[in-house]
């Protein structure tokens, strides 16, 4: 089979599969050759694992993947490039293509059914744009058994995922994130390397997924709303943001404020994740 990130080869399988590219779908074929070995090699993938990619496209990552690991599972959402995994994935035995939206099947019982004999998942994927954000939380928040999530977002998304807590840069995804995992960036990837090339740059990160969250923070539910409140209103002061959509009551903000001996001035963005649990702590306390 000639190299899936060869340009020739890519429009030789589209005009004869009748594929155009839907911008819709986030559709960026990587054709920088050494990206994809690169980005399987760091996102874990080793005889012994289990890979799950999310969007193969035309299979030139699920290939790389499938050279490395015990067995690769791809969800792809694109009909039409179902028969082209069947064509390009051909001589792999060990890779299953899985139709459907990665957002609304069983990611859990796909790994259970999939991945019993690895001796771990790993997540890997060139993701599409339009639905990075909620992709990586379905992906942390439901506890799936996965030991990491390598994947390729807009290098802006990366940034953010990666900031330090208590830094400008931080959000609410931010938060949300280094409290699953542990994120670092890996690298960048320039618009060229992509057909066709997108607007901005993209950047390879991956979240090593901590067995247990480090921090106390009473009660996740309480805590992810606090983040949701705060940071909807991040520049203003802590205790107006954490009044936003009916949050608290100014007092219960004071005290909750109070009770964690955080200044009254402060703004969530400032505060780092030993302070934002305190926080969590302290309201839990109060919303008894
Ligand atoms: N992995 C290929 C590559 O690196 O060249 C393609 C990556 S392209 C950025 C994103 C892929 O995700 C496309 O093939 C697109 O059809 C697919 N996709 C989009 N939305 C999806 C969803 N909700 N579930 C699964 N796949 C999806």
């Amino acid at each position: 089979m000639p190299s899936l990130s060869d340009i020739g080869t890519i429009k030789d399988i589209m005009q004869r599969h009748g594929f155009s590219f839907s911008k819709g779908l986030g559709q960026n074929f990587l054709v920088n050759p050494s990206v994809c070995p690169r980005m399987a090699e760091l996102g874990g993938a080793n005889e012994k694992a289990g890979v799950l990619e999310i969007g193969p496209g035309i299979g030139v990552l699920t290939a790389e993947l499938a050279r490395r690991a015990k067995r690769v599972v791809a969800i792809e959402l694109d009909d039409r490039l179902i028969p082209v995994l069947d064509e390009t994935l051909a001589n792999f035995g060990n890779v299953k293509v899985i139709h459907g939206d990665a957002l609304r099947l069983d990611l859990a019982g796909i790994i259970r059914d999939s991945f019993s004999d690895c001796d771990n998942v790993a997540v890997c994927a060139n993701l599409p744009y339009y639905i990075t954000s909620p992709i990586i939380m379905a992906l942390l928040e439901s506890r799936l058994p996965i030991s990491s999530v390598t994947v390729m977002v807009q290098k802006e998304a990366a940034d953010r995922i990666c900031a330090k807590i208590g830094s400008r840069e931080s959000g609410a995804l931010t938060v949300a994130i280094h409290y699953y995992s542990e994120p670092r960036m890996l690298f960048r990837v320039s618009p060229g390397s992509f057909m066709p090339p997108p607007k901005v740059t993209s950047a390879v990160i991956r979240m090593d997924i901590l067995p247990a969250p480090k921090y106390d923070v009473g009660d996740e539910k309480t805590f992810f709303a606090m983040v949701k409140a705060g940071f909807s209103q991040r520049r203003k002061t802590l205790c107006n943001a954490l009044t936003s959509g009916g949050f608290l009551t100014k007092e219960q903000a004071a005290q909750a404020i109070a009770d964690a001996s955080i200044a009254p001035t402060a703004r969530i963005e400032a505060l780092d994740m030993d302070a934002l649990a305190t926080l969590s702590r302290s309201i839990c306390q109060i919303k008894i």
